[in-house]
């Protein structure tokens, strides 16, 4: 497993092995242990000692926007209220924080070029490339090399447990050869899809290295002690949370 869990004051959370490698990056995936809509971005606060103005938090609307932070301000006015799924920095001191229950997060560091980056990929995100769209925002606007690259995938649902229809399984069809390989049938109209390995392939599409890709292999609906699940708690308003930021 590309993760580990670490427990703090009565607070646990996520950490992925090849960012804990790197010097000056810190990160987290929540929990349901300690965490709660009301303290998530005091926790964050704490863990990573920053103060709350620090904090920059997407506005999710299973979209492709990818917001490049570099003014907390401006962004919080101008770039926030139009729906940011995507967000992206090279400044120290700015935590980046995206929100979950269910959807997969994903972790972005090029360790050379110093820059970190998170995404909301529901099935929407997934079929519009969020993954690659991220990856050519590091190339484009910090010149990462793709060599440099890591990305982890969070937990999330998994194949074992995320069900869908037609319309889904129709919008992946039509876009990724590879369709066949995410989707397992199970009824009539109805399939198991894999979202893990839909992003990873969408990932190396792009060029990530596999070496470079981790993946928790955590399912929050089977894990409902450790995570909330929109599915499995039917619409739960809580959300786990995931943060980044460079020191
Ligand atoms: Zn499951």
């Amino acid at each position: 497993m590309g993760f580990d869990i670490t427990s703090k004051e009565g607070i646990s959370y996520y950490t992925i092995k090849s960012f804990d490698n790197v010097e000056d990056v810190a990160h987290l995936f929540s929990t349901r242990m300690g965490w709660n809509k009301k303290n998530t971005l005091e926790n964050i606060s704490k863990v990573f000692d920053v103060k709350l103005e620090n904090i920059v938090v997407s506005n999710q609307v299973h979209g492709t926007n990818i917001a490049v932070v570099e003014d907390i301000n401006f962004y919080k006015e101008k770039v926030y209220p139009n729906g940011v799924d995507g967000l992206m920095t090279d400044k120290t001191d700015i935590v980046l924080v995206t929100y979950y229950a269910d959807c997969v997060p994903l972790f972005f560091l090029d360790p050379n070029k110093k820059v970190i980056g998170l995404a909301h990929g529901g099935w929407r995100g997934t079929v519009q490339n969020i993954g690659g769209k991220m990856i050519n925002t590091m190339k484009e606007k910090y010149n990462s090399s793709i060599d440099d690259i890591l990305v982890a995938i969070g937990p999330s649902i998994g194949p074992c447990c995320y069900e869908v229809g037609i319309d889904v399984y129709d919008e992946f069809k039509k876009r990724f050869k590879f369709y066949n390989e995410i989707f397992k049938f199970t009824s009539k109209n109805k399939w198991h899809l894999n979202l893990w390995d839909a992003n990873k392939k969408i990932l190396m599409e792009s060029g990530v290295h596999e070496e470079n890709i981790s993946i928790s292999n955590l399912c929050t609906s089977c894990n409902n002690d450790i995570f909330y699940s929109y599915r499995k708690e039917m619409g739960i308003k809580e959300r786990m949370v995931a943060a980044i930021e460079m020191k």
